[in-house]
């Protein structure tokens, strides 16, 4: 497949049979290729790596048989990255992710290997992790790992992924479908702010680990936290308080104060003022921590969630359009 430039940016797409296809707006949607954005138009892009070592991933999965579905994705530090265990239905699926200046690939694949013993299908996958400057440029939006990618695995990436395509919908609606440069520059804005909150978050945890192998200290020294700076510096002195959330985080911020706390508090990370609960204190937190235990006790298994999600009908994808969505007569 090729991109044909234009006076507009992208003109048309030769497939490999030789036709060409044209539209008034391109999506790219190639993935680690960014075949429109960064192949064809050129865009530049910028590397996370500096900060963020893992440059590539060793990935498998076997057939589930019999074993329970984890209701959570487990991860495990190694000494040149991080393993990864995740759940679907029918497979269980693995992954090591590392950083080759730290951990020779036969090595990342040996732990791989001794850590999940019943993975197949290996295979090595290299990680490019950055955004391109836009991504929408001209008449080409990128959306999902096309335009950024930070970390595998945190789930992000097809939430910015979601947030791009529904964006672009009602960008096209609100604009009478006319590509208007007031709206590509405010997207690229929003967009580029969820991409660095993104590795902003996941920048903590390299910040405030407690390992001391190279890749680890490493990682440490080099973590960027961008805007989260303010954020972390008010934690070291106050603790995990959240009087000023209002103006530490941007109005849109899609985790929240109590995600950054999480890490924080998670990872020991400490604070100068001692805080010491009181009695009623003690006693919130204890009703708090019933409340929870016996909505836990309640809730669903996830065999019993999963068999009510296929006998539910047609998930949202495939009801009607909202009013939102509809497109414009
Ligand atoms: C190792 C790894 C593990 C991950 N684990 C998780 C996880 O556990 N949970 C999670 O939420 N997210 C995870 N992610 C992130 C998630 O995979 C991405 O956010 C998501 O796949 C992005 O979707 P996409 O459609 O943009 O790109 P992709 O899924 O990469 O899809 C791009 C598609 O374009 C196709 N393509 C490219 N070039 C051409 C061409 N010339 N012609 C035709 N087709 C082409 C490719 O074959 C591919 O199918 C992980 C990512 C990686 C790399």
């Amino acid at each position: 497949m090729e991109a044909l430039r234009g006076e507009m940016g992208i003109a048309g797409v030769r497939l490999d049979d030789g036709q060409v296809l044209k539209a008034d707006l391109y999506v790219d949607a190639s993935g680690f290729e960014s075949i429109l954005v960064g192949e064809g138009l050129k865009v530049p892009y910028q590397s996370f790596s500096p900060a963020l070592l893992c440059d590539k991933a060793i990935v498998g999965t076997w057939p589930r048989s019999g074993e329970a579905i984890g209701p959570h994705t487990s991860v495990r530090a190694t000494d040149g990255g991080w393993c990864w265990q995740t759940e679907h239905e029918t497979v269980i699926a693995c992954g090591h992710a590392f950083s080759s200046a730290h951990l020779k690939e036969e090595d990342a694949e040996r732990q791989l290997r001794a850590l999940y013993p019943k993975a197949a299908s290996i295979r090595v996958l290299k990680l490019k992790q950055g955004r391109y400057e836009n991504c929408w440029v001209d008449n080409v939006i990128a959306i999902g790992s096309a335009a950024a990618f930070v970390e595998p695995l945190a789930s992000a990436g097809p939430a910015v992924l979601a947030f791009a395509c529904q964006w672009m919908a009602q960008s096209l609606v609100d604009g009478d479908r006319v590509v208007r440069p007031t709206i590509r520059k405010q997207f690229n804005k929003r967009w580029r702010r969820l991409v660095e909150t993104e590795r902003d978050f996941l920048s903590l945890f390299y910040k405030y680990n407690n390992r001391s192998e190279p890749f680890w200290s490493e990682s440490r020294e080099k973590a960027q936290l961008g805007d989260l700076e303010p954020v972390v510096k008010l934690y070291h002195e106050l603790g995990p308080d959240s009087l000023h959330r209002h103006t530490l985080l941007h109005e849109n911020d899609p985790l929240g104060l109590e995600a950054y706390f999480s890490v924080m508090v998670g990872q020991k990370a400490p604070w100068d003022i001692p805080f010491e609960p009181t009695q009623e204190d003690r006693e919130v937190w204890q009703k708090v921590q019933e409340t929870w235990r016996r909505k836990a006790e309640s809730a669903l298994t996830i065999e019993e969630t999963l068999r009510m999600m296929m006998s539910a009908g047609p998930g949202p994808a495939q009801r009607p359009m909202g009013r939102a969505m509809q497109p414009v007569a």
